[in-house]
């Protein structure tokens, strides 16, 4: 996703991460939400189909959903049937407790329904675009989806999902998957069902409700690209979106086959800048300028399709194998277009950023101690994960770190990973132990903080390169120096380990040096 922050700092979510512990006794298989919606309320009208496995006997079952709450919005349950009969429930406020007449057995799967209404407090966003028209947007990210689905709203439950839709008949809607009916119903009404079969997080499930102008932006290797604007901005629209089949390309031949059925690029009203919603992405209304501005923010929303969606962090702290992975392979995307020198200044702003956050926000890319998932947005997961896959690459090399990220997708497709995980499969294509490397950059907090000077050498004809590292603790890592003189123009790459690192340099002219000219170390230079 890409945030607008001014939204962020509005909007009141604080939400602890072990509010939803993990669900030990289920494993959602499949989602089929039937939604009903209307244009004289806000009130929707569900039906939650969900397909489960049993992991621990148990005779009851608990799934995340937001109960009324005295303003009038949150959902109310008014039926729960498990396999055609039913049975007990009790709302609590932020889930639904299944009770069931017999114990159930691990490895047991079955099927519960869930009939409810209500108003949604969050998740689905019912309001007026732009152009003062009706839309509905669902808005899932982080865990708003159980404000109007009864779901395990986290991470690491991955389903398949089908939306099956009835609304009035003007609304165009759009969903996860691919469609499978469009039918008119009596009383001007119209049902869509569309259809996920791969497994998705709750965060990136997604339905929009709106009038549209639709198009074809292209063919992808089989995967056809669509662009869903708002019909004011049919023209503007169709052409800042068809931009998305070149990064859908680009993406394809760098990582591996795109894991969706379609791709959908959709004018909404999503409260970010942009959310990757699996095969469905969710632009800002204001996204669409017709100017074509909007390519690096399409480029990182579609490279999520890979890291984020496809392959989901395990956990939220490891957010930034969904945000750095999309930061960094987007300046891929313009590095392959545009040179080396997009890339050095992509990751320039990107260092300054990190080093400007880290001042008044000292803590690790991996965070454990944040209760609002909100932070998660933050420097640390965007640029400074970047940093840390851009230093990986020049460690290991190209190719190497190319066959890594292949790799990683291909293990973990439609499934989750740990950033140990990650480690492994680059120690294995790489044959290097990386212990210190992800110890360094990702748990620990800061980065190296180094004064580097040189002066005539106590021996005639030799200069001496100081490095000091300032920070607590060390860090180890090989720093570039570009030694700049009459007679002299190179790049040493010194090994830093320790506190103090002298280099002797054979050379009785004065020089200027230069540390990182290629931009690739995250660092600070006092
Ligand atoms: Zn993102």
């Amino acid at each position: 996703m890409l945030c607008l922050f001014l939204l962020i700092k509005i909007f009141p979510v604080t939400y602890a991460f072990d509010r939803y512990p993990r669900n030990i006794n289920a494993d959602v298989i499949h989602y089929e939400f039937d939604l009903a919606i209307n244009d004289s309320t806000d009130r929707i009208d569900g039906r939650a189909s969900i397909k489960i496995k049993i992991l621990n006997d148990t005779d009851s079952l608990s799934l995340d959903l937001i109960g009324r709450k005295n303003t009038g919005k949150g959902m109310i349950v008014t039926n729960v049937s498990l396999n055609d009969q039913n049975v007990k429930w009790k709302q609590k406020e932020e889930s639904l407790i299944v009770f069931f007449n017999n114990q159930l057995r691990e490895r047991d799967t079955l099927e519960i329904i869930v009939d409810y209404n209500g108003i949604p407090s969050d998740g689905l966003i019912i309001s007026k675009n732009k152009y003062g028209n009706r839309t509905f947007f669902a808005d899932h990210w982080p865990d708003r989806a159980h404000c109007y689905l009864p779901c395990i709203d986290h991470p690491y439950d991955k389903a398949s999902v089908d939306f099956v839709i009835t609304a009035p008949g003007r609304y165009k809607i759009v969903a996860s998957g691919i469609l499978v009916e469009e039918s008119d119903l009596a009383d001007n009404k119209k049902l869509t069902h569309w259809s996920e079969a791969a497994q998705l997080a709750t965060k990136v499930m997604t339905f929009g409700a709106a009038e549209f102008a639709v198009r074809s932006a292209g063919i992808v290797s089989n995967v056809p690209v669509w662009s869903w604007v708002f019909p004011e901005n049919r023209k503007e629209g169709f052409y800042d979106y068809s931009v998305a089949v070149r990064p859908l390309e680009y993406f394809s031949k760098l990582i591996g086959p795109y894991p969706y059925k379609k791709l959908a690029d959709v004018q909404s009203k999503t409260i970010y800048g942009g959310l990757e919603n699996a095969g469905t992405i969710f632009y800002s209304e204001n996204s669409v300028t017709g100017l074509g501005k909007a390519e690096g923010l399409i480029a990182h929303e579609i490279a999520h399709q890979w890291f984020g969606d496809c392959v989901t962090e395990n956990d939220w702290y490891h957010v930034w194998l969904s945000e750095g992975f999309a930061t960094y392979v987007t300046s891929l995307y313009f590095e392959s277009f545009e040179g080396k020198e997009r890339l050095k200044s992509d990751m320039e702003s990107a260092r300054t950023r990190v080093l400007k956050y880290y001042e008044k926000n000292p803590e690790p890319v991996i965070d454990t101690t944040l209760t609002n998932l909100m932070d998660l947005l933050n420097p640390n997961s965007y640029q400074k994960g970047a940093w840390v896959l851009h230093m990986l690459r020049h460690d290991l090399g190209d190719s190497i770190f190319i066959k890594g990220l292949q790799l990683y997708y291909d293990r973990f497709y439609n499934s989750n990973a740990l950033t140990e995980d990650l480690r492994n499969v680059m120690e294995e294509v790489s044959g290097r132990n990386l212990e210190i490397f992800f110890r360094q950059w990702l748990y620990t907090k800061g980065q190296p903080e180094l004064r580097i000077w040189h002066e005539k050498g106590k021996k005639k004809g030799t200069i001496e390169v100081y490095i000091e590292q300032k920070q607590v603790p060390l860090f180890e890592f090989n720093l570039e120096l570009l030694i700049k003189g009459n007679s002299i123009d190179r790049i040493d790459n010194v090994a830093v380990k320790k506190k103090i690192t002298k280099i002797v340099i054979p050379l009785a002219a004065d020089v200027v040096i230069t540390p990182d000219p290629n931009v690739n170390l995250l660092f600070k230079q006092y």
